[in-house]
């Protein structure tokens, strides 16, 4: 396992994007000229679909302004210029709270999920009762490395998921962890915790977490499960960990699981702490960089200044992406900001972008095989690019959890994920006014408008 560096480098200019998570954009508390203190609020949240702002540097504003942002957008951001001195607002920690105030201090200290949903709203959704917490920690091999044993992770991470439960106002808590992480599984089993011992209990077959809970009369349990690759993972994960299953287009919450990253429940457990609010995040920079790392680094921190912190590239650039080869986003620049949303930063040369040339498919049925959830990913594709949606639909596109394993094995290099992403946009799209057209004899048809 890799351990985590700390950028150490204070870079010349911080561009803090007001818009850091799925919702609304905060709205400015600081202008030009201002001098901002190390966890100060900077954004404002206007409703509840919003995670707050703060400074991740002491230093003075140089403008609020529109600048890139690695969703390809640009962002209303606060553009800071870092000064030396490390003076921190006093931050007040939050030990014995009760669940309101710990909700209101989540979304307050700015704490948002990987995957853009700010977690207050993951742990108290509007009109779901959450009975069940689940920390996902089979992508967190590295996390261990944030402590100094992994015996201080585990524990850690069992008290962090006492707090979610009592956010969330849920009976019930579950980590779990990836079958071949045997550092993790080794840091959990047997471990004593409140006067009982913790056994790491594979999922398989068909018993779910409601099997371990009856047979270890407990409410927190450890489990294990094969790591799910994908962005659309949730629906899966609910089902293969609790045996629940998600409506289409409805989230965990409507099956009363809350879902939790490692990085949200660490940041939680820091702002109960310490007081602390989310600032910083762990990045990894892989490609061709010269010293290819994990790095703890300061919100708004831009991509050239991370890969200068590891060491520079190390050949011609010709591709940089943010959040993974198969689903992240390429950027058209390097002066975009790390945010809360940021988990990797990959440099691709010149011979890695030109193997992504598509040719015709070959039936070889490689991305049949390799499919988690049994679509057939050669078939919706074809389908998706001849704008047959409605037959999309009836071979369950849906279901794709967005893995992009089918496009990485595929050896003719088809964007099918794309092509089922783009079927799956369509289908929400004509089903957002559904009662209207079942009326009117809904048909899903082609984007473009043709039938
Ligand atoms: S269709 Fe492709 S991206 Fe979707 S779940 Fe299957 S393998 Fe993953
Ligand atoms: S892996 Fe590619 S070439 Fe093979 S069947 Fe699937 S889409 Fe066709």
């Amino acid at each position: 396992m890799a351990e985590i560096n700390v950028m150490e480098t204070i870079p010349e200019k911080m561009i803090i994007p007001l818009k850091q998570h799925k919702g609304d954009i905060c709205e400015p508390l600081v202008s030009k000229g201002e001098v901002v203190k190390v966890g100060q609020k900077i954004g404002e949240c206007p409703s509840d679909k919003c995670a707050a702002i703060h400074s991740s540097v002491c230093g003075e504003v140089v403008s609020v302004e529109e600048s890139s942002h690695p969703s390809g957008n640009r962002i209303n951001s606060v553009v800071i210029q870092p000064i030396e001195e490390t003076e921190c607002e006093d931050f007040t920690p939050f030990k014995d709270s009760g669940k309101e105030q710990l909700i209101s201090a989540i979304k307050e200290a700015g704490i948002v999920e990987n995957y853009g949903t700010p977690t207050h709203l993951v742990l108290n959704p509007p009109d779901c009762d959450i009975d069940t917490v689940l920390i996902n920690a089979t992508a967190s091999e590295w996390v261990g490395h944030n402590y100094e044993t992994p015996l201080e992770y585990a524990s850690q991470m069992l008290d962090s998921l006492r707090l979610l439960m009592k956010a969330a106002g849920a009976s019930r808590g579950v980590i779990v962890l990836r079958n071949d992480d045997k550092d993790s599984i080794d840091a959990f089993d047997g471990l004593d915790y409140e006067g009982k011992t913790i056994m790491v209990s594979p999922l398989i077959g068909k018993r779910r977490v409601d099997y371990y809970f009856n047979d270890q009369n407990t409410d927190i349990i450890v489990v294990s499960q094969d790591k799910i690759y994908g962005k659309n993972i949730f629906e899966y994960f609910t089902y293969n960990v609790t045996g629940r299953k998600v409506p289409f287009r409805c989230t965990p919450a409507s099956a009363g699981v809350a879902i939790c990253g490692v990085k949200s429940t660490k940041a939680i457990h820091d702002l109960v702490n310490t007081g602390m609010p989310y600032i910083e995040t762990v990045v990894t920079v892989s490609g061709q960089v010269n010293n290819p790392q994990h790095l703890l680094v300061k919100i708004g921190t831009t991509f050239r200044d991370v890969i200068e912190a590891c060491g520079g590239y190390s050949g011609e650039p010709a591709k940089l992406i943010s959040n993974g080869v198969i689903t992240g986003v390429a950027q058209y620049e390097e002066e975009v900001p790390v945010t809360k949303m940021t988990t990797s930063i990959i440099v691709q040369g010149k011979d890695e972008v030109l193997k992504d040339i598509s040719k015709e498919c070959i039936h070889c049925a490689r991305c049949v095989d390799v499919c988690p959830v049994d679509l057939i990913p050669n078939r919706i594709a074809a389908l998706a690019n001849q704008g047959r949606f409605d037959e999309c639909k009836q071979m369950h596109v849906e279901n794709c959890i967005e893995c992009g394993r089918c496009s990485s094995v595929c050896p003719s290099k088809i964007h099918i994920m794309q092509l089922l992403q783009y079927s799956k946009e369509a289908i929400a799209k004509a089903y957002e006014d559904m009662f209207e057209k079942e009326s009117s004899n809904l048909k899903l048809g082609c984007a473009c408008g043709s039938e």
